[in-house]
């Protein structure tokens, strides 16, 4: 009987399992891959990942990001470009891997290759069946085994179709093309109902792709997909051989609690990625550590009651994600009018490089974005004016 069982190894599950393993709790950690393993991701971690992790992830990253090359219906380019680091890019596969890496040397018991299939908790124990029949058995489980997993879908009942769908693709390229993306990303709005493109440069690939929220796009996202790729003026004479479409779990208003007895929820299984850009791999991390120290805490106090982190995730991650939602009302329902005050109000965006960096709160950022606007309704309707000579 381990203190913990982990199920799902990516940056949820495995933060989990670092965390619980450095605290000195057995733990065992399972993933139904072999690592390293594929994962449909752009592999954009913002810069506030450093406040999670007490270790330096930068032996895997491949690309820092210091701003972003903002296009507007495949035109109009705009960079706005800090003097700090915002972000940075890492290829799934060996970041994942460095990750699981790090919890095994702490203590981490890891098994790769292993599926679970079902899951119970008799109030004194939680115990999973694998795919070979093997029963594991511990004191809590940290559920972290994605957006459509046995923990979050069936045990705790989270909708999988309350998302925003996905599509993605690595193309290798020339090192001239991506000299041309030193220190940014591109983020293209306008051409994409209710979602955005991007295009993340790696060391010798660019990893392209776009999302929209699912109910207002199903699927059609293939046809935005191929619309972007032919129209960029980067991508158009590079050859996409695969794309993986994948979802995003982004958080909904009325989404399941993420404790259930001696089970609790982080990252993608619990939907805690947020609406706006669908960044889920800090909510990971973040989420991963959380769970660890609810569980650590019960462990170390000799009780099961893990309401703390109900409570920590409704006060301090709700908030965010409720702000991330209300920006994504503003900038996907009237993205020329947004993309006219960015391109001559470009310090709005600055502001919301702290936000990603982790100086202030999506919450603060979007009360003073309201703030602004409300104060000013002539500039807003000087800018909306403006806005109708842009593209349709
Ligand atoms: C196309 C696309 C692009 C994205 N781009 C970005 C981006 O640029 N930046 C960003 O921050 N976020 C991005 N995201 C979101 C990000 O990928 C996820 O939020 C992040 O991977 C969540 O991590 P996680 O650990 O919760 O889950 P995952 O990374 O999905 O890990 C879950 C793990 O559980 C394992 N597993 C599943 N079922 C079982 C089972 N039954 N038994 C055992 N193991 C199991 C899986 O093998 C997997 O390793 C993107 C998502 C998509 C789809």
């Amino acid at each position: 009987m381990y203190d913990a069982i982990v199920v799902g190894l990516g940056p949820a599950g495995s933060t989990a399992a670092y965390y619980l393993a450095s605290a000195g709790l057995s733990v065992l950690a399972v993933d139904k891959a072999r690592f390293p393993r594929y994962k449909s991701c752009g592999g954009c971690v913002s810069a506030k990942i450093a406040r999670v992790l007490d270790f330096d992830i930068s032996a895997t990253v491949e690309h820092t990001v210091s701003g972003i090359c903002f296009t507007y219906k495949h035109s109009r380019p705009v960079d706005i470009i800090s003097d700090k680091p915002i972000g940075f890019n890492v290829m799934r596969d060996s970041f994942d891997h460095f990750l699981v890496k790090k919890a095994e040397a702490v203590g981490a018991q890891i098994i790769q290759g292993l599926r679970v299939s079902a899951l119970s908790d008799d109030h004194a124990r939680v115990t999973v069946r694998c795919d070979d029949g093997r029963g594991l058995e511990a004191a809590f489980l940290i559920g972290a085994d994605g957006a459509s997993g046995v923990v979050g879908r069936d045990y705790f009942g989270f909708n999988p179709k309350e998302s925003a769908v996905s599509i993605t693709s690595e193309i290798p390229c020339e090192p001239s093309t991506l000299k041309r993306l030193d220190n940014k990303v591109i983020a293209e709005f306008g051409s994409i109902p209710f979602g955005y493109g991007w295009i993340f440069p790696k060391k010798e690939s660019l990893s392209i792709g776009v999302a929209a929220d699912t109910a207002r796009i199903g699927r059609d996202i293939k046809k935005y997909f191929n619309e972007f790729v032919s129209r960029h003026e980067l991508l158009k004479d590079l050859e996409i051989r695969g794309r993986d479409g994948w979802m995003v779990p982004t958080h909904y208003t009325d989404s399941p609690h993420t404790v259930k007895g001696r089970v609790l929820l982080a990252g993608d299984t619990g939907h805690l990625v947020d609406p706006f850009l669908g960044e889920g791999i800090y909510y990971a991390a973040l989420t991963g550590k959380a769970a660890a120290q609810a569980v650590i805490s019960c462990v170390r106090r000799g009780t099961s009651d893990l309401s703390n982190y109900q409570a920590w995730i409704e006060k301090e991650l709700y908030p965010e994600f409720k702000a991330a939602g209300k920006l994504s009302d503003l900038v996907y329902t009237h993205p020329r009018l947004w993309y006219n005050i960015l391109e001559k109000e470009p310090d709005i965006m600055r502001r919301f490089y702290d936000v990603i960096r982790g100086d202030e709160s999506l919450d603060s950022y979007y009360t003073w974005v309201h703030a602004s606007i409300k104060g000013k309704p002539l500039g807003l309707l000087r800018r909306w004016i403006e806005s109708r000579f842009l593209p349709t």
